[in-house]
C-alpha cells in the first residue's frame, strides 16, 4: 500500500480512509516523514518555520462538564479553595501582562460556568480590542460557544455574530479531542457528538472567522477514529476553507479522572506518525503545527521533519496541561534557537499564520531541500505504538 500512497501523493490525489489507517499503523515511519516533509515544502517552502508570541490564561476553572481527561476544572458544589472566576478587569490584567511580554495573541479559555452572564463574553472581547488593538483575542473553544448560546438564548451563529461584532476574528480549536461518537461518549459525554464541535466551527467560518482544528489523541481512540477525525475536518475545510492549521497533541494523564484507565502513554514515535499522517491526509490544510510544548523540545525539533511547518506559540502562561503535572517553559530566544538548530529560519507569525517578522541571521542549513537530514535517517525505526484501549465499564462518575 505504501507505493500506492507515494504515487497518489505525487499525483496530488486524495488519500482514502483505509490508506489513512495504514499511515497510522503500518506505514514505514521514516519514509512517511520524508514524504510528509516533501509535501510541506511544496506547500509552504523550505526556509521558514513559524511561531507566535502568545499566552494561554483562563477566566474561570469552574466547569460542569466533567471531562474524564481534564485535571484543570473545579466542580460547582464541591469545595475547592482554588476555584476562581475573573471579571472583565481581571481579564484585562491578563491582557496587560500579555502586552508587557510582547504577545500578539491571547488564547483565553475557561470552564463551562453557568454563573457567568452572556455580557461578560462580549465585554472582554470589546475591551481587549479597545485597550490592546495589537493583540488578537483568540478566545473561547467550541464548548464555551455552546455555553454562551445556552446562557444568552441565542443560536450558535447568533453568539458568533455578536463576538464578531465585538471584534473577535479567530477561534481556537479546543474541545475537539477525537471527533468520533464512541470516543466522545467515553471521555466527554456531556459535550455531545462530533457535530457539536463541527457546527461551531462551520458557523464561525460562515460569520468570517478563521479557526484551528485540534486533536488530542493517545487515550481510548482507535486509529480508525483518528482517521474519522481527519475526515470530518477535511470535509469541513472543503466546505468553508476556514481552518488555518491542524494542531495535534497527546493526552497527558496526570491527576485526570481516567488517569488509571489509560495505561499506555503515546510517545514521540506516535507523535511523528500522527503529524506525518495528518500532513499527507489533510491535503487542504496549509499549516500543520508541531510543538515544543506538549511533546518536549527535542521531539518538537525532529517533528519539523515530519510534515510540520509551525512550532506553536511561546505559551507564557498555560494552566490546563500544568494541572496534569506537565510543565514546559521557553523564551522567544530559545524558540528561535530550537528552530535554527533544526535547520530552518524562524519567523514570527500572527494568529492567522501571516508572517510578522523574519528572524535575523542565517539558518544552520540555509538551503535545506526537501530531503530528510541524516540525523532523522539515522533514527531507529520503531514499531507503531498504540495505547491500550480502556477495558470495562463506561466512565460516568469521574469526580
Ligand atoms: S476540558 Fe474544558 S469542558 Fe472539559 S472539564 Fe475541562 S474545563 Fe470543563
Amino acid at each position: 500500500m505504501w507505493s500506492t500512497i507515494e504515487a497518489k501523493i505525487a499525483r496530488g490525489e486524495r488519500l482514502t480512509t483505509e490508506e489513512g489507517v495504514y499511515l497510522l499503523t503500518d506505514a514505514p515511519l521514516l519514509e512517511m516523514g520524508a514524504l510528509a516533509h516533501e509535501m510541506r515544502v511544496k506547500k509552504t517552502g523550505s526556509k521558514f518555520v513559524t511561531y507566535v508570541i502568545d499566552t494561554n490564561p483562563n477566566y474561570t476553572n469552574w466547569c460542569t462538564v466533567d471531562c474524564h481527561f481534564c485535571a484543570f476544572y473545579r466542580k460547582p458544589g464541591k469545595p475547592a479553595t482554588d476555584g476562581y472566576t475573573h471579571d472583565v478587569e481581571g481579564v484585562m490584567k491578563m491582557m496587560e501582562t500579555a502586552h508587557q511580554l510582547g504577545a500578539t495573541t491571547v488564547l483565553l479559555q475557561g470552564g463551562l460556568n453557568p454563573e457567568i452572564p452572556w455580557s461578560f463574553y462580549t465585554d472582554i472581547v470589546r475591551e481587549a480590542r479597545k485597550r490592546y488593538p495589537h493583540i488578537t483575542p483568540h478566545f473561547f473553544s467550541a464548548p464555551e460557544i455552546h455555553q454562551m448560546a445556552e446562557v444568552s438564548g441565542l443560536s450558535i451563529k447568533g453568539v458568533l455574530e455578536a463576538l464578531y461584532e465585538a471584534g473577535q476574528r479567530t477561534l481556537p480549536g479546543g474541545g475537539a479531542e477525537i471527533l468520533a461518537t464512541r470516543v466522545r461518549k467515553r471521555i466527554s459525554v456531556k459535550k455531545g457528538g462530533p457535530e457539536t464541535w463541527l457546527d461551531v466551527h462551520r458557523a464561525a467560518h460562515q460569520v468570517g472567522m478563521r479557526s484551528t482544528a485540534t486533536m488530542m489523541y493517545g487515550h481510548v481512540e482507535t486509529p480508525a477514529e483518528i482517521v474519522e477525525h481527519f475526515d470530518y475536518i477535511r470535509a469541513l475545510q472543503d466546505e468553508t476553507h476556514g481552518f488555518t492549521a491542524f494542531v495535534p497533541w497527546s493526552y497527558k494523564r496526570g491527576n485526570t479522572p481516567m488517569e488509571s484507565k489509560v495505561k499506555h502513554i503515546a510517545g514521540a514515535n506516535m507523535y511523528f506518525r500522527v503529524l506525518a499522517a495528518s500532513r499527507l491526509y489533510l491535503d487542504n490544510f496549509d499549516h500543520i503545527q508541531a510543538t515544543w510544548f506538549s511533546e518536549g523540545k527535542k521531539t518538537g525539533q525532529i517533528a519539523l521533519y515530519f510534515g510540520a511547518d509551525d512550532f506553536g506559540g511561546t505559551l507564557f502562561e498555560e494552566n490546563v496541561h500544568l494541572a496534569t503535572g506537565h510543565l514546559n517553559k521557553t523564551t522567544i530566544a530559545e524558540i528561535e534557537t530550537l528552530i535554527r538548530e533544526s535547520g530552518f529560519t524562524p519567523a514570527q507569525r500572527d494568529t492567522e499564520y501571516q508572517i510578522l517578522r523574519e528572524a535575523e541571521g542565517p539558518s544552520a542549513l540555509e538551503n535545506l531541500s526537501a530531503e530528510v537530514p541524516l540525523f532523522v535517517e539515522n533514527m531507529r525505526e520503531l514499531p507503531a505504538e498504540y495505547p491500550d484501549q480502556l477495558e470495562g465499564e463506561e466512565l460516568v462518575n469521574p469526580k
